[in-house]
């Protein structure tokens, strides 16, 4: 007998899952074993789907035993039609058997248990969900919270933050402020805050800020760690520092957390200087403190109290891990002192890609080719596709006067398909965020942007300034990189008396860089620029990074 047309089959299945079809999908069935196709999973889960609509679980369960391969589609067939057929336990197991779960099997599992009213199981897995990373639908999380009161928003809204979902976090406390009945906790508002944080949304910082003092929770200690925090990822350290002033006790995480607000700022004399404080009131300082200090010497240059206070971490019995010693050596290579940053690896007991890459960042600043290569090489045994480190390799060649080298570098992160990650800045204006990447028009204010910033570079050229990206958009004019776009629109509409503050995925560019500084000091206004490693503060052609980042 010829084999029928898979796709014929798979058509006539599905053909009699819609018309309910019994008699006609077995035949089918007895067709597809006899032709050997039970193999072919996607027709199989059909047969699955025709039994569990026909109420005919035993079938659909003797068939899902005998399939020789399944997918994530046979496992939430039988997810979903144990649920149909309200046999929540049953589903339980076909969801933990699963040896992969999606946000479909994930979200049906809550379903089940919310339409039998079991409220902790379902607020318990969807907080699960979350933890695993998976994003709940809003059926899911209005699911959880059915049986609803402070504790189980609170353990929502942990695991949305958790898990990087800032935004949903801060739509789903916007919901809860309207439940008359239910009041956030100091839980709730540290939650929100590091939301806030991460989001680095200064104007909302400032509402819940304000809507926290009207509150008993006001003075909670957890509450001002993570307010003070908000200001300080904002690149407001003036108010992170008024908030932690206000504080009544001071103990480690609070004086840590000020400490590295500091330190992300550049203020390294004002974190060593709180470090003092700290330890002559008797408060322990722990490894996290140490990871501000480290940064604040790193990202204020100060070399010699870095290498005290990594040194002086035994006395306080701290053991340093990976982050410590990665700051060391950055701090080192910043000051030129890269055999001693070598040394420092070479003492470590497992590396990893992370002190590497700071030391091949500083063999670029110094054009150091030789231990460059050992440094990427390294990099490349760890994580062989490192796009950062390509990049990084790619203009220590080029700057060293190796241009074949680098182009060898470009090659090969084509063909093993080494990706940098697509840059993006936002910046927020009057309580909106506005997100720009490079060539992307869809801001509506575009046009203007670009003749602004088309303006700016004309003046800017006149006081000196050259550039050196030379790209260009489809309609054939310049190209610029997102936090030039960012920059552009936050001077014709920010306010002229506050900073314009941007953040941005990726590091900043040394072009962009420049071009901040320059901007900075003709147009007269503070530039706050959050990359992805620290914070630059731009006021009269300076940056507070000292231009090493
Ligand atoms: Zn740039
Ligand atoms: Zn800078």
């Amino acid at each position: 007998m010829a084999s029928p047309s898979l796709s014929f089959l798979a058509h006539l299945l599905q053909e009699f899952i819609h018309s309910n079809s019994l008699p006609e999908s077995k035949a089918l069935h007895t067709l597809i074993l006899k032709s050997g196709l039970l193999f072919r999973t996607f027709l199989s889960n059909r047969l699955l789907q025709a039994y569990l609509k026909a109420s005919l679980p035993s079938d659909a369960h003797k068939l899902f035993d005998e399939m020789p391969n399944r997918d994530i589609f046979t496992w939430n067939i039988m997810i979903t039609g144990a649920i149909k057929a309200e046999n929540t336990n049953l589903a339980r197991k076909f969801f933990e058997d699963s040896p992969r779960k999606t946000d479909i099997s994930w979200n049906s599992i809550i379903k089940g248990y919310a339409q039998e009213g079991n409220g902790s199981e379902t607020l318990a897995l969807c907080s699960r969900m979350i933890q695993e990373g998976h994003r709940p639908t809003q059926f899911s999380i209005s699911s959880a919270l059915q049986e609803k009161n402070i504790v189980s928003y609170n353990a929502i809204l942990t695991g949305l933050s958790h898990n990087s979902l800032a935004e949903d976090c801060l739509i789903m406390f916007k919901e809860l402020l309207l439940e008359m009945e239910i009041q956030p906790d100091h839980i709730t508002f540290a939650i929100i805050l590091s939301s806030v944080a991460a989001l680095a949304n200064l104007s909302c910082g400032m509402q819940v800020h304000a809507f926290v003092t009207k509150t008993p929770v006001f003075e909670n200690v957890f509450v001002g760690t993570a307010l003070l925090d908000v200001y300080a990822k904002c690149g407001n350290v003036e108010d992170a520092r008024l908030v932690f002033d206000t504080m009544e006790e001071g103990n480690n995480v609070t004086y840590s957390s000020i400490i590295i607000g500091y330190a992300q700022n550049g203020y390294g004399r004002e974190a060593i200087s709180l470090f003092k404080e700290m330890t002559a009131c008797g408060i322990q300082p722990d490894s996290f403190t140490f990871v501000g200090l480290l940064m604040a010497c790193s990202h204020s240059g100060l070399v010699e109290d870095g290498r005290y206070y990594f040194d002086s971490m035994k006395i306080y019995g701290v053991v340093p891990d990976n982050t410590h010693h990665t700051l060391l050596v950055d701090l080192l290579g910043r000051a030129g002192c890269l055999e001693e940053a070598r040394e420092i690896i070479n003492r470590m007991q497992k590396p990893d890609a992370a002190v590497w890459g700071s030391l091949l960042g500083a063999c670029r600043v110094h054009k150091n080719l030789e231990l460059g290569q050992v440094a990427a090489l390294k990099i490349f045994d760890l994580e062989p596709s490192n796009a950062s480190a390509h990049v990084l390799l790619y203009h220590l060649y080029a700057e060293c006067g190796e241009p074949e080298e680098a182009a060898n570098v470009r090659k090969k992160m084509r063909r093993i398909g080494v990706k940098k990650d697509p840059g993006y800045s936002w910046l927020e204006v009057d309580n909106v965020v506005h997100n720009f990447v490079a060539d992307d028009n869809s801001h509506p204010r575009m046009n203007e942007i670009l003749l602004v910033l088309e303006e700016m570079v004309t003046s800017i050229e006149k006081a000196g300034y050259v550039s050196d990206v030379l790209s260009f958009r489809e309609d054939g004019r310049k190209s610029y990189h997102s936090e030039k776009l960012a920059v552009a629109f936050g001077l014709i509409s920010a306010s002229v008396e506050k900073p314009i503050r941007i953040m941005k995925n990726l590091r900043i560019c040394d072009d962009c860089h420049i071009t901040m500084k320059f901007i900075a000091r003709i147009s007269n206004r503070e530039i706050i620029v959050r990359d992805v490693s620290r914070f630059h503060h731009f006021r009269n052609g300076n940056c507070s990074c000292g231009d090493y980042w």
